[in-house]
């Protein structure tokens, strides 16, 4: 990171030079002047609302509350999409995932990055106008579950609002990006992140926040947009019910709930979906899983764990509960529910004679593609919307899945789960069109072995799933690995949620591909895990324009028009939880680098980005590996729960964070002050000293070693046999 700080510095400094070399595409980072800013930039509630008024600005994070993300710009199309060029771009100062979707106000651009910066540019140029970062403590890192990623901003009445990922909404001029105030939303004695982009209801900003894989507790919160006072909390699980509940519903809650789960936090965390409904004045929220995710240890005796896996309905101005449904009862999967909710109106029941009805649509992790009434909450239909095997429907009378008995893994040893914890779709926004009826949704087919461990204890410092984290690793036969890396895939699926089924897909050779943008240009955009950003005929699939982006692509993109002209952007950048996590399995896509770029495109565009600097190729020199077996052992189980949540599955990094295999520190007694003492902690390593014994820290590098010596072993091997 600070090699990224100084990158910058060097670019702030060389600006003027930068500007009169690039001034073409504008993709300096040298500031404008103040003169040169705009003098006001206002959004209110009544512009969301009625956002297709104005189709050239994207106002929220969905473009409109509904947050369908279709444009009805149409100067892109179909017929002259495959002359898209690059318009401009911008170099960010980070190599972490990029998740965040863009505002567009008036020809300003607003967007956050990694570490939960935020920019503003000119929207036809790239030009920066200001930037701000809010220091987020590199060890806080250690915190998220999922990278250090942020998903956006919202802007309302001259002020850009920001969740940060230590925990603080903070409050910017859109003018100038000077600090208005900022809260800090979470007790620091917890592990929660804040990751989501927050929404402005009715003159409060709603925030929520992650970490159910840590162990807390989830909530959403709405502050006063002006002032930052905290106006409501809503809690989607009960705490300790000796004290007295937040809410009278909570009471409700807790007769789903045994042992003492409010001793970990319950989980639940509202970390992405937050969606208003100016029709119904209704604020949905989408409440992720039970922490931890095995419920013997969550919850032993059982019960549904309410609010977890559910949408929730809430009073906007109150945060009183209105209604629930819940997806997935007493969740064992990581099956969250926190995904992208689109409101639309639509013949739903075509069975029942096709009355137009308000509905949520909702595409989870759990593979099946919900329409809830969104005035009461119930189930319309539901199916899935790729393999699924942990249920085999979802009941139409009771709304509750019909589950495979074989996915209980906590009753015993169970076949490998589809969809796993990376969820059939995850944060990745899709796409609603209403011109063509379907939804676009970035699908994953990745599977897990879940296994439930004997004892489970809660770590403070360690991931917190509540499985067995050996057993959930890759295995090493080369044969059952060719088979799971072989059934790990993605695609993008348009889906007629009305008859519920496939209209088509275009098959990825890999998941965690990007977010879905519809247009009545008959188009959809999506960008890939395999470095490409492309388009698609929205009624059909066919593929009609794609360009080479150098790095994964993620995050949703947006269009635009200024004066005029419609953009389309996407912010590129290759990371998020499954090349941190996944290990060999997040190269699926092949080794696509993290090259974290805001990207505009423009019929005609003409910019070039500059070619990829050649890739380095460190040499694997580990000491030999002398430890004994049970040692090694020993170090997988530790290694697994402390280091494989940034460090990746079994000791292969997905690119993101070191790879420990290259580590100089194998050889060397710096790895306890890294490991235990925290050497590195300014750089994000934080030291697990209180909870990692410096007999495990020897174990775990005894672990590493042995997987050096493998991997170099097989890499011989390899080139042995070619000769
Ligand atoms: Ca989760």
């Amino acid at each position: 990171m600070e090699r990224d700080a100084k990158r910058l510095m060097q670019k702030l400094k060389v600006g003027v030079a930068v500007v009169l070399i690039l001034w073409v595409c504008g993709h300096s980072l040298a500031p404008q002047t103040r003169s040169q800013l705009r003098p006001s930039i206002k959004v209110t509630d009544a512009q969301i609302v009625h956002a297709d008024d104005q189709p050239g600005n994207w106002l929220s994070y969905g473009r409109t509350y509904s947050e369908q993300r279709f444009s009805p710009l149409k100067q892109i199309d179909y017929k002259n999409a495959a002359r898209l060029g690059l318009a401009w771009y911008v170099d960010l100062d980070t190599n972490r995932g990029q998740e965040a979707t863009p505002l567009v106000v008036d020809g300003v651009m607003y967007f956050t990055s990694a570490w939960s910066k935020v920019f503003a540019v000119n929207a036809a140029t790239g030009r920066l106008l200001w930037s701000y970062d809010p220091k987020v403590p590199k060890a806080w890192g250690a915190n998220a579950c999922c990278d250090v990623v942020n998903r956006g901003i919202a802007i309302w009445q001259g002020k850009v609002y920001v969740g940060t990922l230590d925990g603080r909404l903070i409050a910017l001029d859109a003018n100038s990006g000077k600090l208005v105030w900022q809260q800090l939303t979470i007790d620091p004695q917890w592990r929660y992140t804040i990751t989501g982009a927050p929404r402005v209801v009715k003159g409060n900003v709603l925030i929520g926040n992650g970490g159910a894989e840590f162990g807390v507790r989830g909530y959403v919160s709405a502050y006063d947009a002006t002032t930052g006072k905290l106006i409501w909390r809503f809690y989607t699980v009960p705490g300790d019910p000796a004290k007295p509940f937040e809410q009278p519903i909570l009471e409700q809650a807790a007769k789903t709930w045994s042992g003492q789960w409010w001793k970990i936090g319950g989980g639940g965390t509202v970390w992405d979906a937050i969606v208003y409904d100016p029709e119904l004045d209704l604020v949905y929220i989408g409440v992720g899983n039970g922490g931890p995710w095995n419920e013997k240890y969550r919850s032993p005796k059982g019960g549904e764990n309410l609010f977890t896996c559910s949408i929730v309905a809430l009073n906007p101005d109150t945060g009183q509960y209105v209604w629930h449904y819940q997806e997935v009862p007493d969740d064992d999967w990581d099956y969250d529910s926190a995904e992208q909710i689109i409101l639309a109106d639509i013949p739903a029941d075509i069975t029942m004679g096709g009355k137009i009805r308000k509905v949520i649509l909702h595409a989870p992790k759990d593979g099946f593609f919900y329409i809830i009434d969104r005035e009461t909450g119930t189930l319309i239909s539901a199916k899935p919307f790729t393999f699924v095997n942990w249920a085999t429907g979802i009941d139409p009378k009771t709304g509750r899945p019909i589950e495979n008995p074989t996915a209980r893994y906590p009753r015993g040893e169970v076949p490998p789960i589809v969809p796993g914890p990376v969820g059939a779709h995850s944060w990745q926004p899709m796409s609603y069109s209403p011109l063509t009826g379907l939804a676009y949704i970035p699908v994953n087919d990745v599977g897990f072995n879940f296994k439930s461990p004997d004892d489970f204890e809660f770590k403070d410092e360690a991931l917190n799933f509540g499985i067995d984290m050996v057993a959930a690793g890759m295995p090493q036969d080369a044969k059952i690995k060719r088979a799971i890396l072989d059934s790990v895939k993605g695609k993008l699926v348009a889906w007629d949620p009305i008859r519920q089924q496939q209209a088509w897909a275009v098959e990825r050779p890999g998941p965690w591909n990007g977010g879905t943008l519809a247009t009545a240009g008959n188009l959809v955009f999506e960008g890939t895990a395999a470095g490409r950003f492309e388009a698609y005929r929205a009624d059909t699939g066919e593929k009609v324009w794609s360009f080479d982006a150098q790095t994964g692509v993620m995050a949703g993109p947006v269009t635009y028009t200024v004066k005029g002209e419609q953009y389309v952007a996407v912010l590129a950048g290759w990371g998020g939880v499954f090349p941190l996590v996944a290990g060999e399995v997040s190269f699926k896509s092949g080794r696509v680098r993290n090259v974290s770029r805001m990207l505009a495109f423009k019929i005609g565009g003409t910019a070039k980005l500059p070619a990829l600097p050649p890739l380095e190729t460190p040499q694997l020199q580990p000491p030999p590996s002398t430890a004994s077996a049970d040692e090694i052992r020993r170090g997988e189980a530790v290694y697994q729960r402390f280091c494989s949540g940034c460090h990746g599955d079994v000791a292969v990094s997905g690119g993101l964070l070191p790879d420990l295999r290259y580590s100089a520190f194998l050889k060397n007694d710096k790895w306890f002050a890294i490991v235990r003492d925290g050497l590195l902690k300014s750089e994000g390593m934080v030291g697990f000293g209180k909870e990692v014994s410096q007999q495990d820290a020897a174990a775990i590098r005894s672990y590493v070693i042995f997987r050096a010596n493998q991997t170099l072993s097989k890499k011989n091997h390899t080139a042995n046999a070619e000769h």
